[in-house]
């Protein structure tokens, strides 16, 4: 058990990213003796630690700003429609100075243990730098996407030159002309640093053991004009990502896809090929999602679009995806990465041909060559989805620990509860309603939720909210099933818990992470859910909820 020392606070929220950036903005709104835990050095969460070339937003810019203050959305000019990582980082630490948040956060502090007191009804924090903390509610905000994973390579540690995870690319500008470069990893990163550096590095040799599907970004500037114009329709844009399943701007084609003619099926693809963000994936016929066939057939669509644009027909079959169909996995957005297998500078090996063996002093080997390198990318993704909750030691009653209940996959209520671990809230957690949409429509909706659900305990006095093991059990039922709707219940990808460079989450082990149901009806059935007095969770104690930091 953490020790009994420290600072009190009614409410701990761990990460300074989107989501407990609002969070912490709601909480001091209502007077809350609150403080945000954050490990990195600044606020900004995903934006402050991806800081390769290419990274950016795949919502449009304007979709994905926080949307609670006018002041805010009136004078923010978003200069590109799919805004990249720098700005959005000047974004994020512009709302904190606005609402004079920074000062309600503590950063270079990682929560590596949380453990309930059953006694006193608390949680008690153990932070990396040593102290102990206690907060009668504990808010997660750890980020789905926050734990950055590298291959299971041996010799890793001998190469002799610079090598790192996109996630940790360098913050001091690193010089790429000259350099030959290795990247690992075809993901909705490898994609963004490949199609951004290709032009710029002397040579790039680019290790792919799965293809993706992608598909233009068709990214653009914002004029002042322009911007003028997407305030002025800042109430609609938002009505409509809160309609729409996947809290974007582009709503389904609602005409069933065989009773439109093949050619109307095809100008229609014509267009949202040349479409700005994820229409072609969430403006689509609704069949691509669910039926086989008609997925098959729009796959086939977009894979003779990379045979038009990749001059080698054997290197374009070898970017066209075999074992899935396009968009049963969220879809990595381009610009220039398929024309990057044109230039004389760079080559895609296959390691599904020939697996790479090693890493060795000077670059890789593959079982066919050794590829002497200056730098190595590992753009090989995330720990997604549980990898943050992972990391530390969260302990609830009777000291069963979060990492053995969810050692199959997460089980939740709503994706906000947790049975068995009183006072855990998660206003983005596993299998809510972020992770598969628009994530920060889904992040306000979470976290206003959560605040309602504070308000209501201090209103009542409460020091205790649990869920029971009946709603945690049907709500966990529930997702499950919306899989089984669902393509991309046989794709491997994070949706589905797959990740071979992390122990346990190999290859055949599902796992229900993500809430499939869309937005709309996520937001309507947690709504329900307050309006029938928190139905499924319980509430117990009376005593005022009286803290103080000391
Ligand atoms: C490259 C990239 C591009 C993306 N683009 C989009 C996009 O265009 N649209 C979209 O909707 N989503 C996108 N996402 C998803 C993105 O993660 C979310 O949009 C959003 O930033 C999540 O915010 P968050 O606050 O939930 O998590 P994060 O931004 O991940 O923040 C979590 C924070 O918690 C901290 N933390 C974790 N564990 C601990 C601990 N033990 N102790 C202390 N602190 C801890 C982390 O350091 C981090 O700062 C993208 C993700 C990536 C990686």
């Amino acid at each position: 058990m953490v020790a009994k020392t420290g600072s009190h606070y009614e409410v701990i929220v761990i990460g300074a990213g989107v989501a407990g950036i609002y969070q912490i903005k709601r909480l001091v709104d209502l007077g809350m003796n609150a403080t945000v835990i954050e490990a990195a050095s600044g606020l900004g969460g995903t934006w402050y630690s991806n800081r390769y070339p290419g990274a950016r937003f795949d919502s449009e810019s304007y979709t994905y700003g926080y949307s609670f203050s006018k002041e805010l959305l009136d004078e923010w000019h978003w200069k590109e429609h799919f805004s990249a990582q720098p700005e959005n980082l000047r974004y994020l630490n512009h709302v904190a100075d606005k609402f004079d948040l920074r000062r309600h956060m503590q950063f270079n502090c990682r929560v590596e243990a949380a453990h309930f007191d059953e006694a006193e009804n608390i949680w008690r924090l153990q932070i990396n730098d040593g102290r102990t903390l206690t907060c009668r509610f504990l808010v997660m905000g750890l980020g789905l996407l926050s734990i950055p994973t590298l291959p299971r390579l041996e010799g890793m540690e001998s190469f002799k030159g610079r090598s790192f995870h996109t996630f940790h690319w360098p913050h001091e500008k690193l010089d790429l002309s000259d350099k030959k470069v290795a990247i690992i990893g075809t993901g909705a990163t490898g994609i963004q640093v490949i199609g951004e550096i290709a032009d710029k590095v002397g040579h790039l040799t680019v290790f792919q053991r799965r293809p993706n599907w992608s598909a233009p970004l068709n990214n653009g500037p914002i004029s002042e004009k322009e911007m003028a114009a997407i305030r002025a329709d800042y109430d609609e844009i938002f009505a409509t990502c809160a309609r729409t399943p996947g809290g974007f701007v582009h709503e389904p084609d609602r005409r069933g896809f065989y009773e439109v003619p093949r050619e109307e099926r095809v100008a229609l693809w014509d267009r949202l090929y040349r479409t700005p963000g994820f229409a072609i994936w969430l403006a689509n016929f609704r069949e691509i999602f669910m039926d086989e066939k008609a997925n098959a057939e729009f796959s086939e669509y977009i894979a003779d679009r990379i045979r038009q644009r990749v001059k080698d027909p054997k290197v374009a079959e070898k970017l066209i995806p075999k074992d899935h169909g396009f968009g049963v996995q969220r879809v990595p957005m381009e610009t220039n990465y398929f024309e990057a297998y044109n230039r004389d500078n760079v080559e895609l090996v296959d390691i599904s041909e020939t697996p790479l063996v090693r890493v060795t002093e000077t670059g890789l080997r593959t079982s066919e060559r050794d590829y002497d390198v200056d730098i190595i990318i590992y753009a090989t993704g995330f720990d997604a989805i549980t990898g943050a909750y992972d990391r530390i030691d969260i302990r609830g009653i009777g000291g069963q620990t979060l990492r053995e209940k969810w050692k199959d996959g997460p089980s939740t209520y709503l994706g906000i509860f947790i049975h068995g671990f009183p006072n855990l809230i998660m206003p983005n957690g596993p299998q809510s309603g972020s992770a598969s949409t628009n994530y920060p429509r889904g992040i306000e909706t979470g976290v206003d939720w959560c605040t309602a659900l504070l308000k209501h305990i201090r209103a009542n006095g409460y020091v205790r909210a649990e869920a029971t093991q009946e709603a945690e059990d049907q709500w966990t039922r529930h997702v499950n099933d919306m899989y089984a709707m669902m393509l991309m219940r046989r794709a491997k990808s994070w949706f589905t818990g797959y990740n071979s460079n992390v122990a346990g989450h190999e290859e055949g082990r599902f796992r229900p992470m993500i809430y499939n149901g869309g937005a709309p009806k996520y937001v309507r059935r947690i709504n329900r859910v307050a309006g029938n007095d928190y139905e499924g969770v319980t509430f117990s104690g009376a005593a005022p909820v009286a803290s103080a930091a000391s």
